[in-house]
């Protein structure tokens, strides 16, 4: 299957982070070194939405619903951020990601052939904000919080849940950076060997 060009852009975004909220976090590739932001262009974040399976069809957005979604999700990199740290988060920020929990959530309601479900809220963005802010308030509020890392290659810096049983994760996913600093840390030991 050929992807659109369109698809071939929203195919850079990572849903492997281990956490709804660190994937929404992750919409900013390259943190470390050149930030890129997948959510730049207002039909992304419609579309993020759909593949993190939180609307079933496009919500229709404004340039303020995008500009509150991105600065929620700073405010989560910010505080998770400071939390791997232990860093002092910011207040501001958690008076954002506890503001936008409080929103209630989408409410299930079964449609009248009782085979489909329709979800009913006043707001369908702060609906969803709401599911990342809870998500981001779960991770930091309890034990999962010792198992938020950042990966190790610097021009990355993504956040991400370490699962792994032995806690030792150091990168966001070892086909994309572990083997890449691998490679250059070899490279670099060759050099020393090299000019030694
Ligand atoms: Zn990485």
């Amino acid at each position: 299957m050929t992807l659109k060009k369109t698809d071939q852009r929203y195919s850079r975004f990572r849903f492997d982070a281990g956490s709804l909220s660190l994937n929404f976090v992750g919409t900013v590739r390259h943190r470390g070194s050149r930030p890129r932001d997948l959510l730049a262009a207002p039909e992304a974040l419609p579309r993020w939405l759909q593949l993190a399976g939180l609307v079933t069809s496009a919500v229709p957005l404004s340039s303020e619903d995008h500009e509150e979604a991105l600065l929620l999700r700073e405010a989560v990199h910010d505080t998770v951020r400071s939390v791997i740290l232990d860093q002092e988060p910011r207040h501001d920020d958690i008076d954002r990601i506890n503001r936008a929990a409080k929103f209630p959530i989408a409410v299930p309601q079964l449609n009248r052939g009782a085979n489909l479900i329709l979800w009913e809220t006043p707001d369908p963005l702060k609906a969803c904000l709401a599911v990342i802010a809870r998500d981001a308030i779960a991770l930091m509020g309890d034990s999962t919080r010792n198992c938020l890392k950042m990966c190790a290659r610097d021009s990355c810096r993504m956040l991400f849940v370490d699962a792994s049983p032995a806690h030792r994760r150091r990168w966001c996913a070892m086909s994309l950076c572990g083997n890449r600093s691998k490679v250059a840390l070899h490279r670099q030991r060759k050099k020393s060997l090299d000019i030694g």
